[in-house]
């Protein structure tokens, strides 16, 4: 009991959080669509109610007719201008409003996501969070405001046409409280059903969700037409669909039974068979009230149950329903960060020594040291290579050292500084960082490699030439990438792409750059022009790239090799070779391969 309140006080305060926040962004839309439907629907039962008993009282007096007249007209009146009021609302300024709220509810998402700490992502529910703020939130906000909208409305007739009733006959109200009495207890259980059904489907739902994505992303689309996936996922969703109807079946019949009972019985026994008889008696027997009255308080009656039902079943059902969802919100909104900003706002115009002394690292919420006991020092101007198997960790420690992730143990330094007590914002701008997993944007060619929407054109070229892209496009660097934004957008092959990602490291005036397998798409002519423009490029950074094409690592000044977490090897190519150790192992089997491939091509 104490939980059920508590919980509805939660969801109560909920609710509220999110129609301020509505309110603060477009307290226009707020206010309208608060007043807007009042005014638009009160008419309508006051005339049921308050129009119907002037009426038929002014007939039952049998003098004075022109009142009906004057009463009709100012009802007229006064449904024509609400209906203008709130058609011009609706139609005109809604939409605009709309847009509005949903770009501010939007920009709020958006910006918070990407202050979000990179681990963020690795804890379900953050995630989840985030992808029901991003995929129902604007749906929410509109459901919160329709239904307090119409709890305005039901408790504005409420006021009027109690107040109404009261004056005819106060008993009247004996027979509404009865009704509701019988009415809420029956809407709770619905609600309870409700609330039970949603819960039961919504595995179902997230897996319908992914039958769409799959249908829908590129990403899958190769799949699914090359193989016979594409029949496995519909036999999949075809079972969903059976497994849905199951699911719902016994909570449909529970949930008949019960609006049938709420419905008809009280309503039919108490207000439309209890007032006739009572009122009726009165009016026709004892004369004690005119048969407009009697006529106001049946249609009042009927109307006033069912506001102070929709009333109750608002805190029962949406309430709680919607309230649930901003919690949510709430939660993803207060997410704290724990990758925190120092005071340092440095940025450097030349690289400076970068070191880890005895770093070593788990990720979040797991108790394995993925980096053991790291100590190395990069000086200035090194290109600095990182080689190893896969889930070496290599990187990992390059996660660190752009502070996506901070040391479980020892630290980072920069400069002699420790990286966290940078300010994150300067502190990044000292890094260009090239992702195995970069993405390119809808945006132009020259954007997409200064990742800004001011991109100098000279210098994007300059970037282009030294990543090796050649390719001419229609409007140079003002072409469009990607055909979310335009229908001619240039589509590119995965080494084109690498490049354009490339070419951002050389675009970005900043000391150090971090190049995750830069040539990982690239063919063996592409990759050794790049390995030889990249050296004359970035003559004046610190470059560490990670890559398993040991050709690649020739040029480095100096190469760490890395096993399990921990270095094992390290020194420049020749030094490494001459060892003869896990290095000059790999780098043989690798030229070897490469060689057998060649020949077998020439056979
Ligand atoms: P490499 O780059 O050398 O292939 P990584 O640095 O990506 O290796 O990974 C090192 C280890 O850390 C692997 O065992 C990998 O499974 C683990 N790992 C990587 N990312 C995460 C993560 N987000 N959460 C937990 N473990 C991770």
């Amino acid at each position: 009991m104490k939980n059920n309140k508590k919980e509805k006080s939660n969801a109560l305060r909920n609710y509220i959080y999110m129609l301020r926040f509505i309110g603060k962004h477009t307290p226009f839309m707020l206010f309208g669509y608060l007043f807007f439907d009042v005014l638009a629907t009160l008419p309508w039962t006051l005339t049921n109610v308050v129009l119907l008993k002037y009426i038929i009282d002014v007939v039952s007096e049998g003098k004075d007719y022109h009142r009906i007249f004057i009463a009709l007209i100012g009802f007229v009146l006064f449904i024509i201008i609400g209906n203008l009021l709130t058609t011009l609302f609706y139609e005109v300024s809604m939409p605009k409003q709309k847009e509005k709220l949903y770009f501010s509810l939007y920009k709020t998402i958006y910006e918070k996501a990407a202050k979000m700490d990179f681990e963020a992502y690795d804890n379900p529910e953050y995630y989840n969070d985030l992808v029901l703020a991003m995929t129902s939130m604007n749906d929410r906000a509109q459901a919160v405001l329709s239904n307090t909208q119409d709890i305005l409305t039901n408790i504005a007739g409420v006021l009027t046409i109690g107040t109404v009733i009261i004056t005819i006959d106060p008993m009247c109200l004996v027979f509404v409280a009865l009704c509701v009495a019988i009415m809420t207890p029956i809407g709770r259980k619905i609600a309870k059903v409700n609330v039970e059904r949603t819960e039961a489907m919504t595995p179902l739902d997230r897996k319908n969700l992914y039958f769409c994505r799959v249908f829908y992303l590129q990403d899958y689309a190769k799949e699914l037409r090359l193989s016979g996936a594409g029949k496995m996922i519909e036999a999949r969703y075809n079972k969903n669909i059976f497994d849905r109807i199951f699911t719902i079946s016994p909570y449909l019949s529970k949930q008949w039974k019960l609006y049938f009972c709420q419905e008809s019985l009280p309503m039919t026994m108490l207000i439309y068979l209890g007032i006739t008889i009572f009122m009726g008696y009165k009016a026709i027997v004892t004369k004690e009230i005119g048969m407009g009255d009697f006529a106001a308080t049946f249609n009042g009656a009927a109307s006033i149950s069912n506001s102070v039902f929709a009333i109750t079943s608002w805190f029962a059902i949406s309430i709680r329903e919607n309230g649930l969802y901003v919690e949510k919100f709430k939660r993803f909104m207060n997410a704290k960060e724990k990758i925190l900003s120092g005071d340092v706002k440095t940025v450097f115009n030349k690289p400076v020594t970068i070191k880890f002394e005895n770093v070593s690292f788990a990720y979040p919420g797991t108790e394995k040291k993925v980096l053991k006991n790291i100590n190395l020092e990069i000086s200035p101007y090194k290109k600095i290579a990182l080689v190893g198997y896969n889930g070496a960790g290599k990187t990992t420690l390059t996660n660190l050292l752009l502070r996506l992730y901070d040391v479980t143990e020892g630290r980072i330094t920069v400069n002699g500084i420790d990286i966290r007590d940078w300010d994150i914002k300067s502190y990044h701008e000292n890094f260009a960082a090239v992702f195995q997993d970069f993405s390119l944007f809808g945006a132009t060619l020259g954007e997409n490699v200064s990742m800004n929407d001011t991109p100098d054109k000279e210098n994007v070229k300059k970037a282009l030439k030294a990543s090796s892209f050649d390719r001419e496009l229609p409007e140079d660097t003002d072409s469009i990438l990607l055909r979310e934004f335009d229908e001619n957008g240039v589509s590119l092959s995965g080494g084109e792409a690498q490049k354009i990602a490339i070419a951002r490291a050389f675009y970005k005036d900043c000391p150090f750059a971090i190049l995750d397998e830069p040539s990982a798409n690239l063919d063996p002519v592409a990759e050794y022009s790049l390995n030889h423009s990249m050296s004359k490029a970035s003559e004046d950074k610190t470059v560490i790239f990670i890559s398993h094409r040991l050709s690649t690592t020739v040029m480095a000044d100096e190469i760490y090799m890395l096993e399990n977490g921990e270095i094992v090897e390290h020194g420049s190519h020749e030094k490494l070779m001459e060892i003869d150790g896990k290095y000059a192992y790999m780098f043989r089997l690798q030229a070897e391969k490469y060689n057998e491939q060649q020949n077998a091509k020439k056979d």
